[in-house]
């Protein structure tokens, strides 16, 4: 399939005259694949898990986030594939649109996917489409070896959990309502409309 094929989805869930999100297709691939976490302030708040697979961001939504602690299996669930250039969104997604309220790029940078104990037979795709594949990341806050695997008995979920390596830790969950984009320092409370107000004071909450 096209990249422009994946993303029939995506795209026909999107108004563009009245979001700002890309459409995708004008991004062309660099010499190293690139992953992105973004925080999504919808109606739920979540984080939105993204690794650049053949031309696309396949997408993972993460409730609580990438842990940095092999323990702590992370639920991930699979949204649609986005454009390589939704690595750079953030903004506000305006009311009433598909995912209306606050995405911000919470951590971003490259990775490299690890050979599995199939060998280099399967591409990191088939990895992916058989059910587990693992991987190295190279962010500004996540470092080291990652791995998805998709529920055994047929159900939609995955897990999204750190590998035992020399970049483990244990600092557990990140706190998403304080948590600053590596792009502007920002959190998600202040890109509200109105919200710059309570930037990094922690007021403001629950609205
Ligand atoms: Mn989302």
């Amino acid at each position: 399939m096209t990249s422009r094929n994946k993303l029939t989805t995506y795209r026909g869930k999107r108004h563009f005259g009245r979001t700002r999100e890309p459409q995708g297709g004008h991004a062309s691939a660099g010499d190293t694949l690139c992953f992105v976490v973004q925080i999504h302030d919808a109606s739920t708040l979540h984080f939105d898990f993204r690794l650049e697979v053949d031309g696309v961001l396949k997408s993972w939504s993460v409730p609580e986030g990438p842990s940095p602690d092999p323990q702590d299996k992370r639920l991930a669930m699979p949204t649609e594939d986005h454009p390589l250039e939704y690595r750079d969104f953030e903004g506000v997604i305006a009311e009433g649109e598909y995912g209306a309220g606050t995405v911000m790029v919470w951590d971003g940078g490259s990775y490299r996917p690890l050979s599995g104990k199939k060998g280099p037979s399967r591409t990191f795709s088939e990895a992916l489409e058989h059910g587990h594949a693992s991987f190295w990341l190279d962010g500004s806050k996540l470092h080291g070896g990652y791995a998805l695997t998709r529920f055994r008995g047929g159900g939609p979920g995955w897990l999204l959990v750190k590998e035992g390596d020399e970049r483990a830790g244990a600092r557990g969950t990140p706190d998403a309502r304080r948590a600053r984009s590596v792009r502007s320092g920002r959190t998600p409370e202040a890109r509200r409309p109105g919200g710059g107000r309570g930037e990094g004071s922690g007021d403001d909450r629950g609205r």
